[in-house]
């Protein structure tokens, strides 16, 4: 599990840094531009990706080319820039059927496959959009550079589209009106293409439409960004209806993992009051239990919340999340061995064979500190960057697997590594150059260590 607690969002910078799970670059930081919560977590990506996978492909567009981030932040919103889509985890809880997060990605899909963002109108989206996704990669300087004659990147806050900012806001949403219908047409399109409905779309739409009506004033960012006045929403209404889907539902295993998914956005965005409030209805339901036991272990009670964990593997030992889950206990109970046999397990039933798994059975068995089982963190930890080389945290438990194996410089290489993801080129330089001395020539390790010391820019 690598959501953070909403609390840590906003949290000191070294309070952010020492949390494992936020990828998140001191540079975006130190130059005061916004930061986004960006979390990892397995379960999530895999749904998200589950959810946009084929509607990627009824676009016209390659699923593996397009990256899904997860924006730890219960406001309902969600963007596209450049090749990733950009959704907050609130969406998703917000969303009482998977249908309705599909519909609003697939809506996102419509403007990234309509290249809408290349377009005016997203210059200052984009801006602001690239100088969080730079601080993300660490790429900072140069890309804000990019975008030139926008001023001040940092200022550029949600109140951005009522400001006027040097562009005529009537011409402005004229022509993003023209993009919103458009991207709600290809939405149709992919959903009708994928035989789902597009009445979750029309429902997220509607129910913020209400909802911005009775506060009076425009403050959600999502609906600032799309107008939606009631002549879309009818015309979303007639397309939707038209569709031989309209009526079908979710299948019940994804409405499932779609509840359990929520359950733990609830937990880790406010305990369990907040999953009470989710699923107040049916306490005993597998989600409100699941939400429940990762509470519990939020809270600080792992020989409870392991109680709780094993009564829900009991019920359902197929499901990968809940022996991660597990995992995530027993490493906060300090049973770092039983650990990694829980993340192992996982590992084995994840579908999606996410590398972020791959790596926790090795961190945790670096965590252990057994010398015997060195070689077989590092090998797993290796694999799990190998499929996603951006969980920069997983570059300091590699360093230490070295380090006790006495690979000083394969350890520092790993740091160098670590620092470059996690954005801080600097010291990515010097432990690199620190690395290089120890290798030959032209080997694999001093090629890499020479990459990053001669490296100029971003090498995403
Ligand atoms: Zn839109």
């Amino acid at each position: 599990m690598k959501l953070s607690a909403a609390r840590w969002a906003r949290g000191t910078l070294a309070a952010i840094l020492a949390l494992a799970t936020l990828a998140q670059a001191p540079t975006a930081e130190a130059q005061g531009r916004p930061r986004l919560p960006i979390v990892r977590d397995a379960e999530i990506e895999s749904l998200v990706r589950d959810y946009t996978t084929p509607l990627l492909k009824a676009a016209g567009l390659s699923p593996g080319r397009v990256e899904i981030v997860l924006v730890n932040d219960l406001a309902f919103n969600a963007f596209v820039a450049g090749r990733r889509i950009f959704i907050n985890t609130g969406t998703i809880l917000d969303s009482e059927t998977p249908n309705e997060t599909i519909g609003v990605l697939a809506h996102e899909i419509g403007h990234l496959a309509g290249g809408h963002q290349e377009r005016l109108r997203d210059q200052i989206a984009r801006a602001q959009t690239i100088a969080i996704v730079a601080g993300l990669l660490g790429a900072g300087v140069a890309a804000a550079g990019a975008v030139s004659g926008s001023g001040s990147v940092a200022g550029m806050g949600s109140g951005l589209m009522t400001s006027g900012g040097g562009i005529a806001q009537r011409g402005l949403f004229a022509y993003q009106r023209t993009e919103e219908t458009t991207a709600d047409r290809s939405a149709v399109t992919y959903l009708n293409k994928t035989g789902q409905s597009s009445k979750g779309l029309l429902q997220s739409f509607e129910g913020l439409m209400r909802a911005n009506m009775l506060s009076g004033v425009t403050r959600d960012r999502y609906v600032t960004s799309h107008p939606a006045p009631q002549e879309r929403i009818g015309t979303l209404q007639a397309l939707a209806q038209e569709s031989p889907y309209y009526n079908k539902v979710d299948p019940p295993a994804l409405q499932l993992r779609h509840d359990l998914a929520r359950a733990k956005i609830a937990a880790y965005n406010g305990g369990a009051g907040k999953v009470r409030g989710a699923f107040g209805r049916d306490l005993h339901s597998l989600p409100a239990l699941y939400g429940d036991a990762i509470s519990t272990h939020l809270a600080g009670s792992p020989q409870i919340a392991l109680q709780k964990i094993d009564a829900l593997i009991a019920k359902a030992p197929q499901n990968p999340w809940f022996h991660e889950v597990r995992g995530e206990v027993l490493m906060a109970a300090g049973r770092s061995e039983d650990a990694a046999a829980a993340f192992s397990r996982a590992e084995k039933l994840d579908p999606s064979k996410s590398g972020l798994i791959q790596a926790s059975v090795g961190q945790a068995l670096v965590t252990g500190g057994r010398d015997d089982k060195m070689k077989t963190a590092i090998a797993q930890i290796e694999r799990g960057l190998k499929s996603d080389p951006d969980n920069y945290n997983a570059y300091q438990f590699l360093a230490m697997a070295y380090g006790r194996m006495g690979q000083v410089g394969d350890a520092e290489l790993a740091t160098a590594e670590g620092y470059w993801q996690g954005g801080n080129f600097r010291q990515a330089k010097i432990f690199a150059a620190r690395a290089q001395g120890k290798f030959k020539p032209n080997s694999p390790q001093w090629r890499q260590a020479q990459d990053i010391i001669t490296t100029k820019t971003s090498r995403k």
